[in-house]
């Protein structure tokens, strides 16, 4: 089969920009990675993005058709522009990530949210590939959601649909970083794990801590993973009646310690959908890592050439 050429996806995070060069069955033939830097605005991190999608068309051998962009923050994906910004890229709110890109490496350019990117990626060629209707969550620092179906993100009439972490679990509960309370991420989260260790063992513990000592058998810890399993289990039967996916997966960076509250999650959800419709089997961890923000966006840019469907 003649290769069509390539893509590339950029992932934009508080840490590093990681980027991919992606072929049309979403195969990853090439990584390259730069640190961000936060402390120089939104001009430093796109001058950072164009550097590592330089690196990348430099070793392609063929093509490059068009390149996606996976950032945290609210994302207007007609435009490509971030719309409002997020805590760990300072000056990002704003950008036309899109546009800036495209001007300076001659190239189509789209952007997406990075959940959204993630779910797709999924969808693509992760652990929802073939499926219809696919629910991403990302548990990581925060509570990320993407909804794919039919091969289209579900987006709403102002790019803010699927803000899974931002519906209310429990009225007037904690204060989230929205302006809100109570809403899923102000629970179902590393920052809130890390909350509830500090709180029962002061500063400095962490979600780590909280995970090492309920593997050590400590009584408080295991509350804390209880009462997570039963928040999860409460949204993750929500998403069920919302969208009515063939699966929920659950990526991010707690992710890797699913054994800990996953069990019971499943169990506890199965207890509240008594067998009607849907169970817990629907939930499966997501199969990409931190590699699904490029890949997705790869992905979101063979879909814009024309030539993905
Ligand atoms: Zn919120």
């Amino acid at each position: 089969m003649p290769a069509a050429g390539w893509t590339i996806g950029l992932d934009v995070g508080g840490t590093k920009v990681l980027g991919g060069l992606v072929a049309e069955d979403g195969r990853v033939a090439a990584t390259a990675r730069r640190d961000t830097p936060v402390g120089e605005g939104a001009a430093g991190i796109l001058a950072t993005m164009a550097a590592v999608a330089r690196d990348l068309v430099q070793g392609a051998v063929g093509p490059v058709v068009g390149v996606g962009v996976s950032t945290a923050g609210h994302v207007e994906a007609a435009t490509g522009t971030v719309v409002d910004g997020t805590p760990n890229l300072p000056g990002w709110a704003g950008t036309p990530v899109a546009a800036w890109l495209s001007d300076e490496l001659g190239l189509p350019v789209c952007a997406d949210n990075d959940a959204n990117a993630a779910a797709w990626a999924e969808a693509w060629c992760g652990a929802g590939k073939g499926l219809r209707t696919v629910v991403a969550v990302t548990l990581g620092t925060g509570f990320g959601g993407g909804v794919v179906d039919a091969g289209h993100v579900l987006r709403g009439a102002r790019g803010g649909g699927a803000e899974l972490g931002h519906m209310i679990l429990v009225p007037d509960g904690r204060p989230c970083n929205c302006g809100r309370s109570g809403c899923v991420e102000a629970y179902l989260s590393g920052t809130a794990l890390g909350r509830e260790a500090e709180r029962l063992w002061g500063a400095g513990a962490d979600a780590h801590v909280l995970f090492a000592r309920a593997e050590s058998g400590d009584r408080l810890a295991r509350e804390v993973l209880e009462v997570f399993s039963a928040h999860l289990a409460t949204v993750m039967v929500s998403l069920t009646s919302l969208f009515d996916p063939e699966v929920i997966l659950i990526g991010g960076g707690l992710s890797r310690r699913a054994e800990a509250y996953l069990p019971r999650m499943k169990a506890r959800m199965d207890l509240i959908l008594a067998g009607r419709r849907w169970s817990s089997d629907m939930v499966r961890l997501a199969a990409l890592g931190e590699s699904a923000g490029f890949i997705g966006a790869a992905g979101q840019a063979w879909q814009q050439s024309g030539i993905l469907r």
